[in-house]
């Protein structure tokens, strides 16, 4: 048998490689922390578990669920959209259901995306915005992401051939890993580029809800005419600490979604109804567990710079998302100093090489452990330093 083209030139999944790592040096009896993958430690509040222990005795939840997404859970996500960022979208047309928001990133190039098209990723970014497009036999153009940018995807020096000849461009703000942020000016100017250029603007918003201090990050659709381009991704991953649950919307221009929901029925029935159920009460129920979140990612993200600081390690206090961006010491190269970290250290922290070409000199560190850990880590740090 031969495996497809495009298929030998995809590495394996960044955490899927990390995983392996840390599985063999934890064979070995070693104690490793994981500051890798950015997967909450914190339980699913408990009034959706409650919710899904009730939707899971529902016989009609047991048969196939909606493609689309129930329309109660497409209703829910437009009443979240309105409630949190003042924005109207029809549950019927501009709203998809989606099993996790990598599963629907990764089937928009499906729905985008011939071969030899070219995409636009961050030169920083989630790895499936690269990734997917050249699951498709796509070409990735990558836009340059800097400190000199303010990590902001710098698409606007695009040549004018290849902006013309793709088809979607992604960015993705407050950012991961960076944790960048943007502002209103820059998804205007990313609207009137796509426009000009004729692509779907993606806009991944998972971590919209995990800001700190007086910082809640917007929505890309408040901006003028964005619907006329955007599609705008949330997760209820990173939130309500849902990542095992698979559970996430899209939402925003028609088109698009009736585009990569024809993708979704062919290739997937949908997720659980009952998941569904327990995800409305998750967008429209209380929001009190939101600032729980809030809270212990602040006193994390407070005492993990704290440390970095004292051992001189260059970052900033981040307005939001569970990363810290940081520069590695002189010397190193990312891959390096993450491999240094986890040998000597038995930290992981992932290379920000790893996220793209322009991520090299820095590495990520994830704030999704508990806080005896991620002391420990930095103690471990510290020694190694
Ligand atoms: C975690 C993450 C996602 C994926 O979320 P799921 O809904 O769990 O698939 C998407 N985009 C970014 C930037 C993320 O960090």
């Amino acid at each position: 048998m031969e495996i497809a083209d495009c298929l030998k030139e995809t590495p394996p999944y960044l955490f899927a490689e990390i995983d392996k790592r840390k599985a063999e040096l934890a064979a070995q009896g070693v104690d490793v922390i994981s500051l890798g993958i950015g997967d909450p430690d914190i339980p699913t509040p408990e009034h959706i578990v409650d919710a899904m222990a009730e939707a899971i005795r529902k016989p009609s939840n047991h048969q196939y669920p909606d493609y689309a997404g129930s329309p109660a859970y497409r209703k829910a996500a437009a009443t979240y959209m309105k409630n949190r960022f003042g924005v109207d979208v029809d549950p019927d047309t501009e709203v998809l259901g989606l099993i996790g928001s990598k599963e629907g990133i990764a089937h928009t190039h499906t729905a985008f995306v011939n071969p030899g098209d070219y995409v636009l990723a961050p030169a920083i970014g989630y790895p499936v915005y690269s990734g997917g497009a050249k699951l498709q036999n796509g070409l990735v153009y990558y836009m340059h992401m800097g400190e000199d940018n303010a990590w902001l995807a710098d698409f606007a020096s695009t040549p004018d051939d290849i902006a013309d000849a793709a088809k979607i461009m992604f960015i993705g703000y407050p950012n991961n890993p960076t944790s960048a942020i943007a502002n209103d000016e820059y998804f205007d100017e990313a609207i009137a580029f796509c426009k000009e250029h004729d692509l779907l603007l993606v806009h991944d918003n998972a971590y919209c809800d995990v800001c700190f201090d007086d910082y809640r990050a917007p929505s890309i659709l408040e901006r003028p005419g964005a619907k006329d381009v955007c599609l705008e991704f949330f997760s209820l991953s990173k939130p309500y600490n849902m990542t095992g649950w698979r559970i996430a919307f899209c939402c925003g221009n028609a088109q698009a979604v009736d585009a990569l929901g024809t993708v979704k029925n062919n290739l997937d029935s949908g997720q659980f109804t009952a998941i569904q159920d327990a995800a409305i009460v998750a967008l429209t129920g209380p929001q009190d567990c939101l600032d729980d979140m809030r809270a212990i990612y602040t006193r994390r993200r407070d005492a993990m710079i704290d440390a970095l600081h004292a051992i001189g390690i260059d970052c900033e206090p981040p307005k939001a998302t569970i990363y810290i961006w940081a520069k590695v010491p002189d010397g190193y190269t990312s891959a390096e100093f993450a491999e240094k970290l986890l040998t000597q250290a038995h930290v992981i922290v992932t290379p920000g090489s790893s996220y793209g070409p322009d991520g090299e000199g820095y590495i990520r560190i994830s704030l999704t452990t508990p806080d005896d850990r991620l002391m420990e880590a930095v103690r471990r740090i510290k020694e190694t330093m």
